[in-house]
């Protein structure tokens, strides 16, 4: 099935999960290291320019922002992460955040995590991977940035990714400047968010 993702809209910010909408129909989860291209991945699959704006909005970058395609269905950008100099208390916040996010979320049906394709599988990658295996939730791979690299390379990065995911999960190369993945990334959204299994 195909959805109409440029009808995504920002509905609202959430310090806590109190603050989300009702928890039903279904949502997607997007996570990455600051700067990986999560805002920019956001933007190219929806079509909807300036769309992640609202989560590099000072103030709104430690919450969860959430956007609508319809009622019953959500994009929900998690707070960026990866900055060296974020103080231990506040790290430790966003982990309870993030980690009661994932696992009481009835209605997520899967986490894309962005991973710059010149630097996949960091530290933070490992640990958001480790989370949604042990919770069994499905994760997407999007290497993003595939044009900073050569084919070669590219694909080299995409296989060393496939292999560092153990079985857990799918990866795909994504550039939200040449549209590279983009199609991709918006059919397996659709999967996720209808609830049709992927053949
Ligand atoms: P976020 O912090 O994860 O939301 O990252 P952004 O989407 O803001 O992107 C971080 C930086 O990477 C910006 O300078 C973007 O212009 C750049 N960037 C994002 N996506 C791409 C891409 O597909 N190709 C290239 N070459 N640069 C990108």
């Amino acid at each position: 099935m195909r959805l109409d993702f440029r009808h995504t809209r920002f509905l609202t910010s959430a310090a806590a999960l109190g603050g989300l909408p009702a928890d039903i129909g279904r949502e997607v989860a997007f996570a990455g290291r600051s700067n990986a291209g999560k805002s920019s991945a956001l933007n190219a699959i929806t079509g909807v320019g300036g769309l992640a704006r609202v989560s590099k909005t000072p103030g709104r970058t430690r919450l969860l922002n959430v956007f609508t395609l319809t009622e019953a269905m959500r994009l929900v950008d998690l707070p960026g992460y990866g900055y060296a100099k974020v103080p231990e208390a506040e790290r430790l916040k966003w982990g309870e955040m993030v980690g009661s996010y994932l696992g009481d979320r009835e209605s997520l049906a899967g986490l894309i995590q962005v991973m710059d394709i010149r630097h996949p599988l960091m530290d933070f990658d490992l640990q958001m991977l480790g989370l949604a295996g042990e919770l069994q939730l499905p994760v997407h791979v999007l290497l993003s940035k595939a044009d900073k690299l050569k084919r070669g390379a590219a694909a080299k990065s995409l296989a060393d990714t496939k292999k560092g995911l153990r079985g857990w999960g799918t990866v795909q190369l994504f550039s939200a400047h040449s549209g590279e993945g983009v199609d991709e990334a918006q059919k397996l959204l659709a999967d996720w968010l209808t609830g049709e299994e992927k053949k």
